[in-house]
C-alpha cells in the first residue's frame, strides 16, 4: 500500500492511473476503522482496478468540539487493517493539506431540506463540514466509484446531492452496515462505550427491527412514541426516531402501505452519539 500525505502527489498518481485506463474505487475514512469500513474496501477491490482510501478526522464536521478532541486514533492498526484487505493507496493529510485556504469555509451547498431534518437539525453546520472535505477528496482523487456505508444513510443522500450539484463524475455505491453479532451496528465511536453501554447499545438497533416487525398502514406516530420512550426509559437520550420516506428523507407519520420507508435512531448512551437505520422495502 502507497502512503500519500500531500493531495498534489495524489492527484497526479491517480490522473496517470485513469490515463492508463485503469477505474479507481475510493472509500473516504476517519480512521479508528472495522469491519464496516473494511466492507468497502473489499467492495472497492470487487468493482474497480484501484483501491483508494483516506483518513482524516475532519474538524469541520464536528459540532461538538469535545466530540472531536475524543474522537478514536488509532492508525497503526488502521494501515495494517487496510493493508491486509488489499487496499492499494492510503491518503493520509494533515488539515494544512486538506484546507489550504483555511477552515472557514467560503462555499456554501444548496442541501436543501437534508439539511434541516434529523442529523441536519440535530448537528448543525455538520453537514456542511462534510460537504467541505468530500468535495475536496473528490477533486484530489476524482474516482470512478466512490463507496460509502448505508449506515450513514442521511450522509449518503447528502452526497449523492453534492456529486449532483458540483457536477463531479462518480458513481456511488452504498454498501449494507455491518454489525456485531449482537446487532449492533459498528462504528469507531463503540469503542468509547464501558461494558455496561456496550451491553446497552444494542437496544437500538433491536428497537429498528422492532418497529420493521410492528408497522402497519396508518398514523405511525404512536409506534415512534413507543420506540423513543423504550430507549429513554433504557438509559438512552433520544434525539430521535424518525420514520421518513427512504427516498426524500421527509417524516411519515401516516403510512400508505406501500412507499419504502427507512427508519432511523440517534440516541447518546451518557457522551456517546450512536446512529443507526433500518430499511422497509416493499
Ligand atoms: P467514518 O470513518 O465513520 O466517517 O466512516 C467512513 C465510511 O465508513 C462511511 O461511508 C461510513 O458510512 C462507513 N461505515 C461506518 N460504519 C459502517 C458500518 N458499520 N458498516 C458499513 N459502513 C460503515
Amino acid at each position: 500500500m502507497i502512503l500519500f500525505k500531500k493531495a498534489d502527489e495524489l492527484r497526479s498518481y491517480c490522473e496517470a492511473k485513469k490515463k492508463q485506463g485503469l477505474s479507481t474505487g475510493f472509500a473516504p475514512t476517519m480512521g479508528a476503522l472495522h469491519e464496516g469500513h473494511i466492507s468497502l474496501i473489499k467492495a472497492c477491490r470487487e468493482k474497480t482496478d484501484i483501491t483508494i482510501s483516506s483518513i482524516f478526522v475532519n474538524p469541520t464536521q464536528f459540532n461538538d468540539p469535545k466530540d472531536f478532541k475524543q474522537y478514536p486514533h488509532t492508525i497503526e492498526k488502521d494501515i495494517y487493517l487496510l493493508e491486509g484487505a488489499g487496499c492499494d493507496l492510503l491518503f493520509i493529510p494533515s488539515v494544512e493539506e486538506m484546507y489550504p485556504n483555511g477552515i472557514q469555509s467560503t462555499q456554501h451547498y444548496n442541501l436543501g431540506v437534508l439539511e434541516t431534518l434529523l442529523e441536519g437539525k440535530f448537528r448543525p453546520g455538520h453537514f456542511q463540514g462534510v460537504c467541505q472535505v468530500v468535495h475536496r477528496l473528490l477533486e484530489i482523487v476524482d474516482p470512478t466509484m466512490l463507496f460509502l456505508g448505508q449506515k450513514d444513510y442521511q450522509q449518503c443522500m447528502v452526497i449523492n446531492e453534492l456529486i449532483r450539484l458540483t457536477g463531479l463524475q462518480t458513481e456511488l455505491s452504498i454498501c449494507p452496515t455491518q454489525r456485531e453479532a449482537d446487532g449492533l451496528a459498528m462504528s469507531s465511536r463503540n469503542m468509547r462505550l464501558s461494558e455496561t453501554e456496550r451491553k446497552q447499545a444494542v437496544r437500538i438497533y433491536e428497537t429498528l427491527s422492532f418497529i420493521k416487525q410492528e408497522i402497519k398502514p396508518g398514523n405511525l406516530l404512536p409506534l415512534q412514541e413507543k420506540a423513543a420512550q423504550f430507549l429513554n426509559d433504557q438509559g438512552f437520550k433520544v434525539d430521535y426516531v424518525a420514520i421518513a420516506n427512504q427516498h426524500t428523507l421527509e417524516p411519515v407519520t401516516e403510512w400508505n402501505g406501500h412507499d419504502s420507508l427507512v427508519v432511523l435512531i440517534a440516541a447518546f448512551l451518557h457522551e456517546v452519539r450512536l446512529i443507526d437505520n433500518i430499511l422497509i422495502d416493499f
